[in-house]
């Protein structure tokens, strides 16, 4: 049985803002380990290794998409020019979202912007639209200041298939 909260994630109603990197996209370019490239190295890594072409997607997150439909689950990332068409490419071929719903940002203000331009499209309340993210500092962010649903991604786990 599904816990409350992957319930209400997989209600139709409910609309849901995944992040790439950490969520849709594990982290895992080393071998045995999440990661072998250091920050100062990661444009270069980018350009010349192509990573969001070689990586795997996550099991659980496309069944659970599979299950609730495209419809109204959208994603959204923080992302320089080099990697944005990778990261795009590499949601639209393994997760089956319309274009439209996969959105590259520059900065986490624009990721609550999308949120709300979401929202604001389906008119639904806040808590209708759940964010689902790795990153603590971003889900502190929009459960201070918004209405939001605000989901670590860890949670996802529970989904019982
Ligand atoms: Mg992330």
């Amino acid at each position: 049985m599904n816990t409350p909260l992957i319930s209400f994630l997989l209600q139709p109603e409910t609309a849901l803002m995944l992040d790439i990197d950490g969520v849709l996209a594990p982290y895992e370019f080393g071998e045995l380990c999440h990661s072998a490239c250091p920050d100062e190295e990661w444009e270069r890594f980018v350009r010349e290794q192509d990573p969001y072409g070689h990586m795997r997607p996550v099991g659980l997150i496309q069944r659970m998409i599979a299950q609730k439909g495209a419809e109204r689950v959208y994603a959204c990332s923080v992302a320089a020019d080099y990697e944005a068409a990778g990261k795009r490419d590499f949601v639209l071929r393994h997760y089956g979202l319309p274009a439209s719903h996969v959105r590259i940002v520059a900065t986490k203000a624009d990721k609550l912007a999308f949120l709300e331009e979401v929202r604001a499209a389906l008119g639904l309340p806040e808590e209708r639209v759940a964010l689902i993210e790795d990153t603590m500092g971003t889900l502190n962010l929009v459960y201070e200041r918004t209405g939001f649903t605000t989901v670590r991604v860890s949670s996802l786990f529970a989904f019982d298939e």
